[in-house]
């Protein structure tokens, strides 16, 4: 088990979410377009929204952090006087993304009543805390999403930045972190953290993004409802009333009929009564996950060396099974797994699995090259 630092956290003062982010639903909902694209787009959500009562607040993103400088980069200011608009129309809250203390300024100028810190800027304590500085004696809600990398320390440095800055309406935001190895994911949820962070500082409250998690639109769903099982504190989804013609993440957004099909079908569980198990029980769950995948990749490494040896033995006409080599093999994995506490008999059959598997991988060799068999 990977060890963990102990509770430590001094945000003792943070307002319960429930005093902030009111919803009429069993969860509240944080939804809206990734990006604010016109005042025709942004009404016409935020219309929709207004009749879907676990929405707690309209999210749209005004300037846009993209990874390639050709992207659309959100429309500014313009953005902020439609977001102003739908607010006075539908009463709705309105939260946008900020990354530096001008963004607050504008913000908070055309009446936004939430922000919250993007993925790309938690990662930087120097900008987190010039944000921090600007919050300074204002009594606005704020969000912080996790930091790209997995590193709870980050996250947690970040809110408390803003919580020393005096900021009380406070919540994390777990969308899920950078995984350079293929995945079905475009950000891993890692469960793990934002479990560890509430296991840190049980004050804060953990608002999952189930569109930045997934990438797509099939998986939100089940997305949604872990967030619900593991008791995080709400969501935040994007909504788009075109979702195929959307300016910015396209393939994840749906449409708020869409919304609200989605949260119906959650299951909103009694909690367990015991969420310190469910807690302890989801970190343990995570690292096997994490330990299968390192099986995989050390069988896959293997079985690579495996080709590499079947081809040299090939060049070289020596056979592919040499009985010494695979006793000496036996004897010598045996006694190692044994004095690891595993069972003699697993392990032996669980070799010579692998060992008939390489063997079979090094016949194929052999017969693809078309020479005869040395064994
Ligand atoms: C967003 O919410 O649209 C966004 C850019 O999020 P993140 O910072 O999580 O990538
Ligand atoms: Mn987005």
């Amino acid at each position: 088990m990977a060890t963990f630092a102990p509770v430590n956290c001094e945000l003792e003062f943070i307002a319960p979410l429930s005093s902030w982010l009111v919803s009429q639903g069993s969860v509240p909902v944080i939804a809206g377009p990734c990006s604010a694209e016109s005042e025709m787009q942004v009404l016409d959500t935020a219309r929709a929204l207004a009749f879907n009562p676990s929405v707690a607040a309209f999210r749209a993103g005004v300037w846009k952090p993209r990874t390639r400088p050709s992207g659309f980069e959100g429309m500014g200011e313009d953005a902020l006087r439609w977001l102003k608009l739908a607010k006075d129309e539908t009463g709705l809250k309105t939260m946008v993304e900020v990354a530096s203390p001008l963004h607050v300024e504008l913000a908070l100028r055309y009446g936004v009543d939430m922000l919250w810190i993007g993925a790309r800027t938690t990662v930087n304590p120097f900008l987190v805390q010039e944000i921090a500085k600007s919050l300074e004696g204002l009594e606005v809600a704020l969000l912080v999403k996790n930091p790209v990398n997995p590193d709870p320390d980050l996250w947690l440095g970040a809110i408390e930045r803003f919580y020393q800055s005096g900021i009380r309406k406070l919540a994390a935001v777990h969308r899920g972190f950078s995984f350079y190895r293929k995945s079905p994911w475009r950000n891993a949820p890692m469960w793990e953290l934002p479990i560890e962070l509430k296991r840190r500082c049980p004050s804060i409250p953990v608002i999952t993004d189930p569109s930045h998690i997934c990438g797509n639109r099939t998986m939100l769903a089940s997305v949604a409802q872990k967030a619900l099982d593991l008791e995080m504190d709400g969501l935040m989804l994007e909504v788009h009333p075109h979702p195929a013609t959307a300016l910015t993440d396209k393939n994840q957004q749906i449409t708020p009929g869409e919304l609200s099909e989605l949260l119906a079908s959650l299951v909103v569980r009694r909690p367990s009564g015991d969420q310190r198990f469910e807690m302890h029980l989801e970190q343990m769950r995570s690292e096997i996950d994490r330990l299968d995948v390192e099986l995989m990749e050390i069988l896959a490494r293997r079985m690579e060396v495996i080709d590499e040896i079947g081809n040299y033995k090939l060049t070289n006409r020596i056979t592919i099974l040499q009985i010494d080599r695979w006793r000496e093999i036996l004897t010598d994995r045996l006694a190692r797994a044994e004095s690891l506490g595993l069972d003699r008999q697993f392990v032996a059959r669980l070799l010579e699995i692998v060992h008939n598997e390489s063997i079979r991988r090094q016949e194929l060799i052999l017969n693809q090259s078309g020479s005869a068999p040395l064994l």
